[in-house]
């Protein structure tokens, strides 16, 4: 099982909780009750993979992932795998999801989780969108695929997540009107980091990105930025992820 915590933790005043209700998800038609047994074998499945922090766990279990993928596929949403959203994409696996924002939030002391804004970089079908979410104070998420970007503020609509924005675009620019940023995540592999990404990064900020190595392989990088002119990278887990392209289409 997964263990909430008994008492929220305190919220700042004037700041909306970090920890946003979502709203009870749209039915899909055969699924329901079993719905809910296999989300939360699914949270069980993402702590055996390593996933640990309580925070992630429970911002997983909040949210649930069939409404975020095609009604064909949704008996299959809560298996924990990347599956197709159109367009030559997938939604990436839940335990992919956790382990990144595991990694991307540990630096961050409970109150500031609570109040750092974060970007992400292609927002697929919105469910990695959500999820952060439920745990920093503010998400921009950027996507390039315009006919996803709309899906998403589609599937996004049936939830109340007010602090999350959906923008269209070229995420290698980055999103300069709402940085800097205090984590930035990336669900698409580039080649290198673009520099607009690391140049909105708030100093003492982290960014992490699956990134393409020469020998074709490729890994989470994970890049803090330790002075205002300073980045320290190093390589973490093997991964598989879509491409990061440019432009928008
Ligand atoms: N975060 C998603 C994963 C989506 S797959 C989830 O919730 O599972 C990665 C997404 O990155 C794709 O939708 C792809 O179109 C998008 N993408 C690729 N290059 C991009 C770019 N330069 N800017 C914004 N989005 C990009």
């Amino acid at each position: 099982m997964v263990e909430f915590p008994a008492t929220p933790a305190p919220v700042p005043p004037r700041r909306r909780p970090a920890v946003v209700p979502v709203a009870r998800p749209p039915r899909v038609e055969g699924l329901g009750l079993a719905s809910e047994r296999a989300h939360a074998a699914l949270i069980e499945t993402v702590r055996a993979q390593g996933v640990r922090d309580p925070e992630v766990l429970a911002a997983l279990a909040r949210v649930p992932r069939h409404p975020f993928v095609d009604a064909g596929l949704a008996s299959r949403a809560y298996e924990d795998v990347a599956l197709p959203i159109g367009h030559g994409q997938t939604i990436s696996r839940p335990s992919t999801v956790g382990r990144m924002a595991e990694l991307l939030l540990a630096a961050l002391a409970p109150q500031a989780r609570r109040r750092a804004r974060v970007l992400e970089v292609g927002t697929g079908c919105g469910y990695q969108a959500a999820v952060l979410a439920q745990l920093v104070g503010e998400v921009v998420s950027i996507e390039r695929v315009r006919a996803l970007h709309e899906a998403a503020r589609a599937h996004l609509r049936a939830f109340r997540v007010p602090n999350l924005r959906l923008v269209f675009g070229d995420g290698r620019l980055g999103v300069p009107q709402a940085a800097p940023y205090d984590a930035i995540t990336l669900a698409a592999a580039g080649d290198a980091i673009p520099d607009a990404l690391l140049m909105q990064m708030t100093v003492g900020g982290r960014l992490l990105a699956p990134v393409a190595r020469p020998d074709g392989e490729q890994a989470l990088q994970l890049v803090e930025r330790v002075g205002p002119d300073d980045w320290r990278a190093s390589w973490l887990d093997a991964v598989r992820f879509v491409p990061l392209r440019e432009g928008t289409r």
